[in-house]
């Protein structure tokens, strides 16, 4: 099965702007990002979507999210506040299957919707 680009990114295949890195998890630059700071939050392991997350993979979520939590303290947006978000499936629009939380902050950031 071909690799999709989160893969690609955390096995050092192709590059990215890469903000941290250990060994379960990798965070980079989003290419096309929606707020001045826009970070993606990506686990090395390949699970497509959240809906495919299993008690298995409790830990790592939980490390995603404290993943999140982390750069955004390292960026320097954890006291003007910022947002995370995974989006699972089309309705979201899932662009990229394979999990990741989205980092936003950096300015005002409007209603979800
Ligand atoms: P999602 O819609 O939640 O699947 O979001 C996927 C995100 O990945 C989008 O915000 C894209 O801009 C971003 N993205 C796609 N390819 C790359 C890449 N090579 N490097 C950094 N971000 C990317």
């Amino acid at each position: 099965m071909e690799k999709d680009i989160f893969c690609r990114i955390a096995s050092g295949e192709i590059p990215a702007d890469i903000v941290y890195e250990d060994d379960e998890l990798v965070a980079f630059k989003d290419v096309r990002p929606q707020a001045p700071i826009h970070i993606l939050i990506v686990p090395r392991k390949h699970i497509s979507k959240l809906d495919d997350a299993t008690a298995e993979d409790a830990e790592l979520l939980g490390r995603l999210m404290l993943t999140a939590i982390k750069v955004a303290r390292l960026i320097g947006i954890a006291e003007s506040g910022y947002r995370v978000i995974a989006n699972n499936g089309p309705d979201a629009g899932q662009e990229v299957y394979h999990i990741h939380f989205h980092v936003l902050g950096g300015r005002r950031l409007g209603p979800l919707g």
